[in-house]
């Protein structure tokens, strides 16, 4: 069953895109916890980081050096926060491979 991401990615309801390429896209977090909040996902349908397969070690590569790419251009130069939840337990909601990208304040840790 599509996930909202997927309706993101074909346009069927609307997002604040912030990037796009053959193989992901970014979007602001629309319940933003940090002034910059994107979320960068691929295109492919993956359930979550425990559903991607060897096959996919390339797009996972893809995904990361856009995140990485997006920080710089969102001017994250004091440092910024990655995070993939993966499966309930993990506090995924969306059940669509996506990587949280947040920064422009600064992050404690451990999170909550
Ligand atoms: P997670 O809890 O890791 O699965 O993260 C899902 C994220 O998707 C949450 O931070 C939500 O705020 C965000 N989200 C849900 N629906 C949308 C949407 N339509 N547009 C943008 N972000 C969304």
């Amino acid at each position: 069953m599509s996930t909202i991401f997927k309706k993101i990615i074909n346009r069927e309801i609307p997002a604040d895109i912030v990037y796009e390429d053959d193989v992901c896209m970014a979007f602001k977090d629309v319940s933003p916890q940090a002034p910059v909040h994107v979320l960068v996902i691929p295109k492919k349908e993956i359930v979550s980081l425990a559903n991607a397969e060897d096959d996919d070690k390339e797009l996972l590569g893809h995904l990361l050096l856009t995140v990485k790419k997006l920080a710089a251009e969102l001017g994250l130069d004091e440092g910024y926060r990655t995070i993939i939840n993966t499966g309930e337990g993990g506090g995924q909601t969306v059940f669509h491979l996506h990587i949280h990208l947040m920064g422009g304040r600064s992050l404690t840790w451990p999170p909550g």
